[in-house]
């Protein structure tokens, strides 16, 4: 092996971090249940594409393919993993929903009002409430809420349908 360089190697740094997400999502039970409801069996773990992408969101499922945002980098990898998450539903709803060979991008306006939204985030939300607890998971449901400026007199009942699948 020829060693060159002393410094860290930016492509080694990012496939670490990409093995390290696969292998958590590989072995999350949510993560195992979805695919399961989603009649897929476990190949998918070991195929579903996932590759870092300069993107305007934080993380994006383009015709099942994971791309998510540099910046996860200096995220607490919990949370990283919830982003993960949200867009693994989406690849099982890509997979599930193909028609005539064409996925649409899973980032548009208007996006809660979206049934897979709303489900990829009732999930993101149940992963989160698993790993950092219901508070936490309740506190960032109200802070989605905000963030897609939800009028006040949907909140209440928004904020149910997303913290459906919190137990
Ligand atoms: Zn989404």
């Amino acid at each position: 092996m020829f060693l060159k360089v002393a410094k860290k190697s930016q492509i080694e740094e990012k496939h670490k971090l990409l093995a390290k997400i696969r292998v958590h999502l590989r072995n999350d039970d949510m993560a195992k249940n979805l695919t399961k409801e989603y009649g897929i069996k476990g190949w998918i773990f070991d195929a579903v594409p996932l590759d870092f992408k300069d993107i305007k969101v934080t993380a994006k499922t383009v015709n099942g393919t994971i791309f998510l945002n540099p910046k996860i980098n200096k995220m607490p990898f919990n949370i990283v993993m919830r982003y993960v998450i949200h867009e693994f539903v989406h690849v099982l709803q890509h997979i599930t929903e193909e028609k005539d060979g064409e996925v649409e991008d899973d980032k548009k306006q208007e996006y809660l009002d979206r049934e897979d939204e709303v489900e990829a985030f009732q999930h993101q939300i149940k992963y989160d409430a698993k790993y950092r607890g219901k508070d936490a998971a309740e506190e960032y449901t109200d802070e989605l809420l905000e963030y897609h400026k939800i009028p006040r007199e949907e909140k209440k009942e928004r904020k149910k349908e997303l913290m459906e699948k919190v137990k």
